[in-house]
């Protein structure tokens, strides 16, 4: 099992012991990066343990993860999600290869499970076992979701307007669940200091820097799926930044390690509404905030909190970013349910948008090879599903008004 020996803070270039800080650079406040012993993981780690590996859950990189035993590593499986290859929507985009991973199938729907599993398995071994969260979304509904059954209490902090689907995810898994009666980032704000005040392990994205370690995982499942044929381009949504970075510092550790030749170029897949990192990668200047308005909340975002790490992920890749239209989005959302089977919630379905708006524009060659994260499962969002999927026929019951409907064509059966 792996053991941390420093916090790196990409942003200033200095290094940390976990004495010093187990959260924010205390030089530049930047958002930290684990460092393990390289050398010791490659011994361990290598293509062929990995095939002799039962263990089909993110645990099976415990050598490159921040925990040190297996004592808080929660009963449900995460990880290992479905890696297929969509032939359909390949050929509708003229590119030879298309692969989807679906987190959506994922124990609380989302790709964060992967950050709140490491995250909760971290805080107890820290002996910290109240982790809080400020959240409207997917941290906040994964983080009760693996909490529940060990010895974690998650809070979670809530702004009022949180909307109800949500909240029965939360409270079903026995979270402990605060309404602020103010915004997000008064919600962020006060878990904060909630945090300072009782001692409290803090989850939050950008803050707590274990979470780029659960997520980093989905790279090398990718890998290790594809039987280590790196893809040419992988699409990533991206909000904070957080899974972008983790997914490059996944691939720069199997290259470290040997494991893959070389890296794929990521590409950045944004609300139009919301992209501030989209735009820092166009200007190579600062990141800016947006209006974070946009139809898919979960990549919903006023200023990316771990910005700068996306933007590293983008450039040092070698890739792009892509800025998708909300129409964009909920046609993706048509697209991959049928063309692909997959019900993506519309921040995961942004990633297949900028996909195609990719290939459109020429940014895909036809032989190259591309990998989607579709990280959220359409049952999420409802409301916006129904206006990406329109409306049944309602009838009375009866055949008279079956065989109107059929004869004016409605059904569509011949297209
Ligand atoms: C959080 C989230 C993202 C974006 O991740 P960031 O780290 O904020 O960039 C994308 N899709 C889904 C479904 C998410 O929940
Ligand atoms: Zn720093």
């Amino acid at each position: 099992m792996a053991r941390v020996l420093a916090l790196d803070c990409p942003a200033c270039g200095r290094g940390h012991s976990l004495k010093e800080t187990q959260d924010l650079c205390p030089s530049c406040g930047g958002n930290l990066e684990a460092v393990y012993d390289y050398a010791r993981a490659k011994k361990r780690l290598s293509r062929r343990s990995l095939a002799a590996d039962a263990d089909r859950t993110l645990w099976r990189y415990a050598e490159l993860l921040p925990i040190a035993g297996r004592s808080g590593i929660p009963s449900v499986p995460v990880g290992w999600t479905p890696l297929f290859r969509a032939e359909r929507l390949a050929r509708g985009l003229g590119l030879r290869e298309v692969w989807l991973k679906d987190e959506g199938r994922s124990a609380s729907a989302s790709f964060k499970d992967r950050a709140s599993a490491v995250v909760v398995a971290r805080a107890l071994e820290e002996k910290r076992p109240v982790v809080a969260v400020a959240s409207t979304g997917n941290a906040a509904a994964s983080l009760a979701c693996l909490a529940a059954g060990t010895a974690a209490k998650a809070v979670i902090f809530v702004p009022r307007s949180a909307p109800a689907p949500k909240l029965a995810q939360l409270l079903i898994f026995g979270a402990r669940v605060v309404t602020v009666d103010g915004s997000y980032d008064d919600a962020f704000d006060l878990c904060l200091q909630a945090c300072r005040e009782y001692g409290w392990y803090n989850r939050s994205t950008g803050f707590n820097p274990f979470t780029r370690e659960g997520k980093k995982t989905a790279a090398f499942e990718l890998c290790e799926q594809l039987g280590w044929q790196v893809p040419d381009l992988v699409f990533v949504p991206v909000g904070d930044g957080n899974i972008i970075s983790g997914i490059w510092k996944g691939l720069r550790e199997l290259k470290a390690l040997g494991l893959i030749e070389r890296t794929p170029r990521l590409v950045a897949a944004q609300a139009e509404g919301s992209d501030s990192i989209a735009r820092a990668v166009a200007s190579g200047g600062a990141l800016r905030p947006s209006r974070a308005r946009t139809v898919a909340d979960s990549i919903s975002v006023r200023l990316p909190k771990d910005g700068p790490a996306g933007v590293r992920a983008v450039t040092e890749s070698g890739g792009f970013a892509v800025p998708v239209s909300d129409a964009a989005i909920l046609s993706a959302m048509r697209e991959l349910a049928r063309g692909a089977n997959v019900f993506a919630e519309p921040a995961a379905a942004a990633a297949y948008a900028a996909l195609a708006q990719a290939a459109r524009k020429g940014l895909v060659r036809p032989r190259e090879s591309a990998a989607v994260l579709v990280t959220g499962s359409g049952l999420k969002d409802s409301a916006a599903a129904l206006k990406a999927a329109g409306k049944p026929h309602l009838i009375e019951p009866s055949m008279p008004a079956l065989r109107a409907l059929v004869r004016r064509g409605a059904l569509a059966l011949d297209a």
